[in-house]
Order: C-alpha cells, then sequence, then structure tokens
C-alpha cells in the first residue's frame, strides 16, 4: 500500500502545483487587462484595447472638463473613475447588477456623481469619435448630478438636453421629419421613456437656453428640476413653441 499511497501523494502534489500555476497565469493574464490611466480630473479604468489611444481619449475630457464645469456653473468635482467596457456584451453584464431593463441603444451610464460606465471607444462596432462625445456626455450627466443630486431623469428632456448640448451631438434638424413637417415635441413626449426624440431635438433645447437667455439658465434649470414656469414665467406649451422659432430661423426649416 505504501508505494501507491506516496504515487498517489506525487500525483496530488502535481495537480494542485498545476492548479496554482494556472491560478498565478490567470490573475496576472486579468492583472495585465485591468489598467487605470490617471489624470487630474480622471482615473479610467480600461484594457489593453484602449492602450493606444488612452492618452488621446484622456485628453479630450479633459479639454472638456472646465469648459462644462464653467457652462454649467459647478464647483470642481471629486475625481471621477471610468470604466471602459471592451465591449457591448461587456458592458451590459458589467453594470446589470444595478441597471435592469436597458434599452438596447444604451452604450454609456452615469452612478452617482462620480462614476461612469461605458463601452471603450476602441471597442469593435462602436464608433471611435462618436464614443469618446459619448464620455462626454456622461460626464454632463456627472456635473448636473453634482449640482442637483435629484436630476438624473427628472425631468428627462432637461437631464439631456445638457448632456446632448455640452458634447456637441448635434443632428442636423432639416433631417428631423417632426421638425420639417413644424411639429415640435412636447416637453411631456420628451419625458416620455419609450419616445426617443428627445436625442434629436435636445441640442437645440438647449442652445436656445443658451443662446437667448445665458449660460445661468442651465444651472437655474438644474436647480430646481427644469421648471419652465418659476424660470422663463411661460408654461410648457409657450416654450415649446419658443425653442422652434429659434431652430426654425436659425437653422431654416
Ligand atoms: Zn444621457
Amino acid at each position: 500500500m505504501g508505494i501507491p499511497c506516496r504515487k498517489t501523494d506525487y500525483n496530488l502534489q502535481v495537480r494542485t502545483m498545476k492548479f496554482i500555476f494556472s491560478l498565478l497565469l490567470i490573475i496576472c493574464c486579468l492583472y495585465s487587462e485591468a489598467q487605470i490611466y490617471t489624470t487630474k480630473h480622471f482615473k479610467i479604468f480600461h484594457s489593453s484595447l484602449d492602450d493606444r489611444n488612452i492618452k488621446e481619449i484622456a485628453d479630450s475630457l479633459e479639454i472638456n472638463y472646465t469648459r462644462i464645469i464653467i457652462s454649467l456653473q459647478s464647483r470642481e468635482l471629486p475625481v471621477i473613475n471610468i470604466y471602459f467596457y471592451s465591449d457591448a456584451s461587456n458592458f451590459r453584464d458589467g453594470v446589470k447588477s444595478w441597471a435592469r431593463n436597458l434599452p438596447l441603444w444604451t452604450t454609456g451610464l452615469t452612478r452617482g456623481d462620480s462614476a461612469i460606465h461605458i463601452i471603450s471607444p476602441d471597442a469593435p462596432n462602436q464608433d471611435y469619435k462618436e464614443m469618446i462625445k459619448s464620455t462626454i456626455h456622461e460626464f454632463a450627466h456627472c456635473v448636473s448630478r453634482y449640482i442637483n443630486n435629484t436630476i438624473a431623469n427628472n425631468p428627462r428632456w432637461l437631464w439631456e438636453a445638457i448632456a446632448i448640448y455640452e458634447s456637441n451631438q448635434k443632428p442636423d434638424p432639416r433631417q428631423v421629419s417632426y421638425l420639417v413637417n413644424q411639429k415640435p415635441p412636447a416637453l411631456s413626449e420628451l419625458n416620455d421613456w419609450s419616445d426617443t426624440a428627445i436625442y434629436d431635438v435636445g441640442y437645440f433645447i438647449a442652445e436656445y437656453l443658451v443662446l437667448s437667455k445665458g449660460n445661468a439658465v442651465l444651472n437655474a434649470l438644474i436647480k430646481n428640476n427644469g421648471n419652465i414656469k418659476q424660470t422663463l414665467n411661460i408654461d410648457d406649451a409657450a416654450f415649446t413653441k419658443q425653442w422652434f422659432v429659434f431652430v426654425k430661423k436659425k437653422y431654416g426649416i
């Protein structure tokens, strides 16, 4: 019995060694995958996928940082953690414990005022420049939330309009059929989760506010959760008419 027993011990040792070695290899791989790039205002968690462009991406974020906090009249935020996911399915998997029932078109999310979870600009099937803009969009959400921690999607029209405007996600209004047909959506429609019109018109609503009333108006609306009556002394319907007159004139529709 002695010899087979020693052979079993030996086999067990070999298996244990193999196991430990595999474990170390996995830990090393994971470690080399998760990297951190730190700038003055951001801590970016990314994978080797972004190695080549991470400085360029971080520089774009830093360039927009001061402009956006000045525009929204905010103080400096705490350092913002950005988590880049290597593709859409990793992103959905990574946020599923706290963000359920995400619409299919969601590519990024904020968590509180100092964390952004988003698909990497370098991910396959993503437009690199658009995803940098989307990251800046999520940062603008963080700033709004830092000014008023009840502003997230409350109201949705203002929350999205500000982020779309500050990240310069500007569509061509002459390509938006209901604008061409002179039917601007009401604020109540823009607040409806099943409606994506806010992504077409949000830029122009915020642009109208800034160009006709000045930057302070965005800060005031963030603070009072989009209370048009209190801020502009008009009702929602009159506001819709006003921004649409501005768009018609400026863009010729
Ligand atoms: Zn958004």
